[in-house]
């Protein structure tokens, strides 16, 4: 089990670690800042020990570091690791977009929902089912209220709690992180409500900037897709 130091600190940029596996192309430590691939959110790159790490994807409770060399890796080696900053808090910034975002598109439409997303460091998109037809206008209006949104500089809490019944969701379970398996990841942002997420998220809408929202090419499924960039 990798320990998810990124949960526990969005901003922390570097770390030591252990190596507890090797594999082909892959290496395994105790303990990771490297968010891995999951929830539409990109695989953090950067270096371990001076190697470049290429993506990150999760294994169960593990998490897989994928490297240009594992052979210079042994296991029990400690080791200092690095993510590339830069690319990960863009990455933060337009996934917290996403969330004002869909706040935004639901005040057009509050029985929309959105279904598959993905982010990096370019842009974020979402896949969304609406009940009325979305016009440019409605676009341009739900990217007016986005960034209006975030112009309040609100906070954006994290915590963990219980989870209950059978709406369980692996994505947001807690292995790793310090906090007892069964717990969910809870995410808010001051004034909205509560929803789940194992994301990584800006502490405040200020350092989100600026955004654009514009229509994404057709999904299929009556889908509608919603692409969101960083204007500054
Ligand atoms: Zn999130």
């Amino acid at each position: 089990m990798t320990e998810r130091l990124f949960w526990k600190d969005a901003y922390a940029k570097e770390f030591d670690a252990k190596v507890t596996a090797v594999r082909e192309n892959a290496i395994v430590l105790d303990q990771t800042l490297f968010f891995p691939e999951g929830g539409g959110q990109v695989g953090d790159v950067g270096t371990i020990g001076g190697i470049r790490v290429t993506d990150t994807k999760k294994e169960g409770d593990d998490i897989l570091h994928l490297v240009e060399d594992a052979s210079s890796f042994s296991v029990g080696q400690k080791v200092h690791g690095a993510i590339d900053w830069e690319r990960r808090y863009k990455t933060m910034r337009l996934h917290t977009a996403a969330h004002v975002g869909f706040f935004a598109l639901r005040e057009f439409d509050n029985q929309c929902s959105a279904s598959s997303g993905r982010v990096d460091e370019e842009k974020e998109r979402s896949d969304y089912t609406f009940t009325k037809e979305l016009t440019p206008e409605a676009i341009t209006a739900a990217e007016a209220r986005a960034n209006e949104i975030i112009s309040r500089n609100l906070d954006v809490e994290i915590w963990f709690e219980e989870s209950e019944g059978a709406a369980f969701n692996p994505w947001t379970r807690a292995p790793g992180s310090g906090f007892p398996a069964g717990l969910r990841r809870k995410w808010r942002i001051e004034g909205f409500e509560s929803m789940d997420c194992g994301g990584t998220h800006v502490k405040n809408t200020s350092e989100i900037g600026r955004v654009a929202m514009s229509k994404g090419k057709n999904p299929g499924g009556g889908k509608k897709r919603i692409e969101i960039r960083l204007v500054i």
